[in-house]
């Protein structure tokens, strides 16, 4: 399927690595032009220039903290001052740590509201105006499973994700008349650099190898295994396209099945 995107400029969030690489990856496989960030200059650079490699397209790698307003407001600039327009918005960052009520407070409640939740918030504000003016506008919000199903241990996601959430589609109706789309796409256990870590976490809470909490998780969904970036990311790439033009307020999990509930 040709996703219609050869002529769209892509800004990605936090993708020097992990699923933001590969949706930014996956959208310059697809024509588009993008514009991607992540803290450290040098590794979006990197990203940036992988991905040229692989693909042939124009892709810009920023040095940007998305919880930082001056460096995302920079971010956005360059991207708009380089290409014109900005037609595709991609929201992404780290997660946050794992966490049982008892052992939260609330400065990490803040930072996961900063890091998982204002991110987001703070690119869409920036962007929003552009993409109605033009009338043709996607957002899609890289969030969690646990904003469906809630994961134990994982207090500071299941929260703000639900925030985020709540947001995005109280935000896809007001943009919905201008052609701009607002989803969700909520990954389950997906092999990554975030993956290892939270692994990490697990195996000094339960005593258990870190290889065996992965292959737990492995075995929680009905397809028995782990989920790779590149999965998430073609379904993200397809919320962004010209072909998901009547998609708008909906969060997709792409989780193999772990989600339990009907919708
Ligand atoms: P990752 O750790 O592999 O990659 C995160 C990327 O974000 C890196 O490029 C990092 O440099 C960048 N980043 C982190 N904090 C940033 C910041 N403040 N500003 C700019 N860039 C920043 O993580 P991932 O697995 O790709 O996860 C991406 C998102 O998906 C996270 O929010 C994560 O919680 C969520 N998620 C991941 C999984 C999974 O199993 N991997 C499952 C559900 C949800």
């Amino acid at each position: 399927m040709d996703l219609g995107i050869k002529t769209r400029v892509a800004l990605v969030a936090a993708a020097s690595k992990g699923i933001g690489f590969a949706v930014a990856l996956e959208l310059a496989r697809e024509g588009a032009r993008v514009f991607l960030c992540s803290r450290d200059e040098k590794r979006a650079s990197e990203a940036a220039q992988k991905i040229h490699d692989e693909t042939g397209a124009t892709v810009a790698g920023i040095g940007a903290d998305v919880t930082d307003d001056q460096a995302v407001e920079h971010f956005v600039n360059v991207a708009r001052e380089r290409a014109g327009r900005i037609d595709i918005l991609i929201t992404n960052a780290g997660g946050p740590p794992a966490s049982s009520f008892a052992e939260a407070n609330l400065e990490a409640f803040r930072r996961a509201f900063e890091l998982n939740a204002l991110s987001a918030i703070r690119l869409a504000k920036l962007v929003l105006p552009g993409m109605r003016e033009q009338k043709w506008g996607r957002i899609v919000n890289i969030t969690s499973v646990s904003a469906k199903q809630p994961i134990d241990g994982l207090l500071y996601s299941n929260t703000v994700r639900a925030a985020l959430t709540g947001w995005a589609k109280t935000v896809s109706n007001e943009v919905a008349a201008d052609n701009v789309t607002v989803n969700n796409v909520a990954p389950g256990y997906t092999l990554t650099g975030r993956q290892d870590e939270l692994a990490e976490a697990r195996s000094r809470a339960l005593g258990k190898s870190k290889e065996e909490i992965i292959a737990s998780w492995a075995t929680q969904g009905p397809m028995g295994r782990i989920g790779q970036p590149e999965e998430i990311a073609a379904a993200v790439a397809f919320l962004a396209s010209e072909r998901a033009s009547y998609i708008t307020g909906v969060t997709l999990q792409v989780d193999g099945g772990w989600v339990r509930g009907l919708l």
